[in-house]
């Protein structure tokens, strides 16, 4: 059984406490308490632990004097309580020359999250959403005018029309349509060899989600579902930059595949057997997405289906 709760970047969340983004004195006080909780991230990628240790480096009060007015946080409170910040450093900041030197080493994301604990894994995977929005959306899309961040890092104010930003979540259907059996998997021309997931696709203006599944399916594959097959699997917040990434299956009425070649290099069906060893890396020609993705689980979740 899938469970979105089990699914990793979500796993494990920490008390939000949206209580107190509005407190700045409680917030004051939270930042430069000794107990208090700071990770760090450097164009998008976290500061973990050095060499073979997995984890965030977490640091304390003492990250104020790293980089002084840097874009500050507050993602919420852990199970003890205690208060968990962010910190986006300069896309400039000269590790070695700081006092963060041989704490740590900022790692690419994806290659960070897969072995890092669950909570510090949604931490920084909702540390990265919201920074990577801030930098995208410093000019208020209403008049132009430079915005600011408020309400610790989840919101921004225009202060020339009052208009309020809030950070967005774009949802992207992700989804196996099944037929007699077998199951549609593709591949991009740009992913390594041999590499074939789930086909995907970003939700516009006036759909269901499985009304952008089934439109998918058709415009990459050629291939027609009907939207009201759809079972929803579990869902995955995914920061590339900000997705929340839908997991369905649904049941295919053609099999003749015609790819888009705009989007895909190819698709294929493939057996239940098939699925499991490229799930398990036997497979020989095909292998599919690591655990960390949910299309991982989608396609798991598709071969235990009437067992
Ligand atoms: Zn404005």
């Amino acid at each position: 059984m899938t469970n979105s709760n089990d699914m990793p970047l979500a796993a494990k969340p920490i008390e939000r406490a949206a209580h107190r983004r509005l407190d700045e004195a409680w917030l004051e006080d939270a930042f430069a308490h000794k107990d208090t909780l700071v990770l760090v991230m450097r164009k998008g990628e976290p500061f973990v632990l050095p060499g073979r240790e997995s984890g965030l480096v977490w640091l304390g009060p003492e990250i104020a004097r790293v980089s002084p007015g840097s874009p500050r946080l507050f993602l919420g409170e852990d199970k003890n309580g205690t208060p968990v910040f962010a910190v986006n450093l300069p896309d400039n900041f000269a590790l070695d020359e700081s006092l963060l030197a041989g704490a740590g080493e900022f790692r690419d994301f994806r290659v960070a999250a897969a072995s890092i604990p669950d909570m510090d894994a949604n931490c920084a995977s909702t540390a990265r959403s919201i920074f990577m929005w801030h930098q995208s959306h410093r000019y208020c899309s209403k008049c132009g005018s430079e915005s600011a961040m408020v309400d610790a890092g989840w919101k921004r104010q225009c202060p020339a029309c009052g208009t309020e930003h809030f950070p967005r979540t774009d949802p992207v259907a992700i989804m196996l349509a099944e037929k007699d059996g077998m199951a549609l998997i593709g591949r991009q021309k740009m992913w390594p060899a041999g590499f074939y997931s789930c086909l995907a696709g970003f939700c516009e203006p006036g759909e269901t989600i499985e009304q952008a599944a089934a439109r998918e399916i058709l415009e990459e594959a050629g291939i027609t579902v009907d939207p009201a097959t759809a079972q929803y699997v579990a869902c995955q917040p995914w920061p590339f930059p900000s997705s929340l990434m839908v997991g369905l299956i649904l049941e295919a009425s053609t099999n003749e595949i015609h790819v888009d070649e705009k989007e895909l290099e190819t698709a294929r069906w493939v057996s239940r057997e098939e699925m499991v060893s490229i799930l398990d890396g036997t497979h020989g020609e095909i292998f599919g997405p690591p655990p960390m993705a949910i299309a991982h689980h989608i396609m798991k979740a598709w071969t235990e289906k009437g067992h």
